[in-house]
């Protein structure tokens, strides 16, 4: 490893054409998830088809980026160097549809408020391409 490495703060996903709208939608400022042009249903992660009525009619599209948590944890472990810790790992789930939900982190929201039930909104952490959603307390 150089010493570039201790400046890594993300470790950043490869982005196919699968994942694009996710990791790169954010550089218009909204989240971008797919949904079922058929029944409406939305999907994350990522699927070719439906999951509710098998149509393979998906496309992404922008929602509110407003979400609760509805789950989380506090990383204390320095398992990448150059990324402080401690620091939140959350499961939110997004206001548009009970049962999607995102892993992310908090990095605005102090940890001592992060509670389940917390109303959040997304925010970008871009890296290049990448526009990497973040939340914080809304
Ligand atoms: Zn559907």
């Amino acid at each position: 490893m150089s010493d570039s490495a201790a400046t890594v703060k993300r470790l950043l996903p490869q982005i196919t054409e699968a994942n694009r709208h996710f990791w790169c939608g954010g550089a218009d400022g909204r989240l971008h998830i797919l949904r079922c042009g058929a029944c409406g249903t939305w999907i994350h992660p990522y699927a070719a088809r439906c999951p509710k009525c098998r149509s393979d009619s998906v496309a992404p599209e922008a929602i509110s980026g407003l979400g609760t948590v509805a789950g989380f944890t506090i990383n204390h472990q320095p398992w990448i160097r150059g990324l402080e810790t401690p620091y939140v790992v959350a499961l939110v789930e997004l206001a548009e549809q009970a049962n999607i939900r995102l892993m992310t982190n908090m990095p605005r929201t102090p940890i001592e408020a992060v509670r389940i039930g917390l109303p959040v909104k997304v925010f970008f952490e871009p890296d290049g391409e990448i526009f990497v959603p973040l939340f914080e307390a809304a």
